[in-house]
């Protein structure tokens, strides 16, 4: 591996942990050694990584309409960053990039209702047709549809419009 590449490397690493993104994804996007992840997590947040499960599908997960929306707005950011192609590997530097715009295009003070785990599995459900998209037929609004879970398939916009 190059001196260059071996940066980049790192340097996804460090924006991926700066996220809290779980060790096992940050490893799988960079090949960075896990040990070296742990110290450099350790260094970032100052306290040790937390352990817990993998969410392997964001529809087993979301369990509110508002996040549904908000991993609708995250997928359409990730697809206009990475490109149309989804039988492809995650695109990690698309990933953490479309995550950024995310969490800046919140209103100033909101807490992001998809953590960056969720965001990877947004990604890795689209990849797996576990999740797609639907134009919803009353808003016209492009949601995420995702096919597992028991949020069913109806339109997040409008739920939430029904609520306001
Ligand atoms: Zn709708």
């Amino acid at each position: 591996m190059s001196t260059l590449e071996r940066h980049h490397r790192f340097a996804l690493a460090i924006r991926l942990i700066g996220h809290h993104t779980k060790l096992s994804i940050v490893h799988a996007a960079t090949a960075v050694r896990l040990e070296t992840l742990r110290r450099l997590y350790r260094e970032i947040h100052e306290r040790p990584p937390r352990g817990g499960p993998l969410a392997n599908s964001v529809g087993t997960v979301a369990k509110t309409r508002g996040q549904q929306a908000h991993a609708s707005l995250f997928a359409r950011l990730y697809l206009a960053r990475q490109g149309p192609v989804l039988d492809q590997a995650i695109d990690y530097l698309a990933l953490t990039d479309a995550y950024d715009l995310y969490l800046a295009l919140l209103p100033g003070g909101s807490r992001p209702l998809l953590p960056i785990n969720l965001a990877w599995a947004v990604a890795s459900d689209l990849r797996s047709g576990q999740a797609s998209f639907s134009r919803c037929p009353r808003c016209d609004v492009q949601y995420l549809l995702m096919h597992t879970g028991s949020l069913g398939l109806r339109c997040p916009i409008c739920a939430l419009y029904v609520r306001a």
